[in-house]
């Protein structure tokens, strides 16, 4: 079994579902095919909420008709047979009926979570439509069905791996399409993996399904060595190892949800990224056999809080930086960074969401100080401690920028450090000449 999963832009428009299907068509054996929500749909559902929430009804009711209006027309174009059009005209009044339900009920929690998730079972109900006149026989399956995250918002691996199991043990086909991003909690309601989450799904069901490789076609050939919405002269990188991997994703390569490549390397199913506009560029895979050998790329997550906690009195102490994190522990927030000194420790979160309780719980610990605006730079490759010069070729260059923390020789993969947002681009800048420069001429 094969997953491939197509994000918003590569379903963007009929266009580009011609060639989804196609590149699905032209995969040999059992596939699972996961679809983001159209491109932008999600943003507009995330609006509508929002105006909702502030009462803005009749504001919300332009954007939800809007959103039916550009529905209808991609099914008029997308689809051919008068009776699949029909289906489709049926599916959408559906979703536009949830909408407007939405619009008339009191705002809450659960109701927003209902609204985002109209995008991704619009446009796989549309696919399938399609794949059916294109290629016969094609089964939709409801990701309510066995996508499940626990009260922590933690995916249940367990119960999507028994129930997707079962729930294609009730079929017979060769490609089945499925939801991104969407789940059921721990209430059973529906909720989402977070923005960007339609890749973790992917990940998740091709661990359940122990498949052969996860595929993920996005609008770009691959992992790039460095962030090409700031960076010009940036190329695909061919191949990276899990861990690699996983630390560019969770510090702020946007091709890839930062959880998604967790289930897959539990699981040591290779990932491949693919452009769904040039379906012959290799690409990036992604697999255990990657040899790392020199520094392979840059990403870099902004939104991150610095806190400090001075303390004279019992930073030497026995269990003092155990208590510091039980307070994150407890606010169930997680560490990025962390350095420490005699005198004080420095960490790093990007959730802020319990700040002040965490610094209320601080307080009895010594001085806090809080800095935001920050934004962790993450370098991946190999990094080993015992080469030489690598740190070098890394600061030198940065003479210029205020480094606010660095964190190095946690892994032999892995350095990052802590800049002010506002110093961003011009640090992905200057790392991409001084340690790809001869790599840029290679690949240009
Ligand atoms: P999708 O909608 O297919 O999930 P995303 O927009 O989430 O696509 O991710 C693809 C985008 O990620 C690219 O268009 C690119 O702008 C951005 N991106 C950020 N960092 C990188 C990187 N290192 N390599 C490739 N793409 C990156
Ligand atoms: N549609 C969702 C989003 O825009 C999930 C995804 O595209 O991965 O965040
Ligand atoms: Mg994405």
């Amino acid at each position: 079994m094969i997953v491939l999963k197509f994000g918003g832009t590569s379903v963007g428009s009929v266009e580009n579902f011609r060639k989804v299907a196609k590149i699905v068509q032209a995969t040999d054996g059992e596939k699972i095919v996961v679809l983001s929500a159209m491109s932008g749909v999600t943003n507009t559902l995330v609006r509508i909420a929002a105006l909702l929430s502030s009462g803005d009804t009749e504001e919300a009711l332009v954007l939800i008709k809007g959103l039916h209006d550009k529905y209808l027309a991609v099914a008029k174009d997308l689809i051919e047979s008068d009776d699949n059009y029909f289906k489709a005209q049926v599916v959408l009044k559906r979703h536009h009926q949830v909408l407007l339900n939405m619009a008339s009920e009191p705002f809450s929690v659960k109701n927003e979570k209902i609204i985002m998730a109209q995008g991704e079972l619009v446009s796989t109900n549309l696919f399938q439509l399609y794949m059916e006149e294109v290629d016969g026989h094609s089964v939709l399956l409801s990701a309510l069905d066995f996508m499940h995250i626990d009260q922590y918002g933690e995916p249940r691996t367990e119960v999507i791996q028994n129930r997707l199991t079962k729930v294609l043990a009730n079929h017979q086909a060769n490609t089945f399409i499925t939801q991104g991003f969407i789940c059921r909690n721990i209430n059973n309601d529906i909720d989402n993996l977070n923005r960007g989450g339609s890749d973790y799904s992917a990940s998740l069901i091709g661990a359940a399904v122990a498949a052969s490789q996860i595929q993920i076609w996005t609008d770009i050939d691959g992992m790039h060595n460095n962030d090409p919405r700031y960076v010009d002269h940036t190329f695909s990188v061919k191949e990276l190892s899990f861990d690699e991997a996983a630390e560019l994703a969770y510090f702020g390569a946007k091709i890839l949800h930062p959880q998604s490549i967790i289930p897959a390397k539990e699981k040591n199913i290779p990932v491949l990224l693919k452009n769904t506009f040039k379906p012959e560029s290799k690409g990036t895979l992604i697999h255990n056999k990657a040899k790392t050998e020199k520094i392979r790329a840059i990403a870099a997550k902004d939104n991150i809080t610095a806190i400090k906690i001075k303390s004279y009195r019992m930073l030497m102490a026995y269990g003092f930086l155990k208590k510091v994190f039980e307070v994150f522990e407890e606010h169930k927030t997680s560490i990025d960074m962390i350095t420490t000194s005699e005198v004080a420790v420095s960490l790093t979160i990007d959730n802020t969401s319990r700040l002040e309780a965490i610094k209320n719980d601080l307080q009895g610990f010594g001085n806090i100080e809080v800095d935001t605006d920050l934004s962790i730079i993450c370098i991946a490759g190999d990094l080993a401690q015992n080469k030489k010069g690598v740190t070098s070729a890394i600061f030198n260059g940065l003479k210029d920028i205020p480094i606010r923390m660095i964190s190095y020789g946690g892994s032999n993969y892995n350095l990052s450090f802590l800049v002010k947002t506002t110093d961003k681009i011009a640090v992905l800048n200057i790392l991409n000449e001084s340690l790809f420069s001869e790599l840029i001429l290679e690949t240009t």
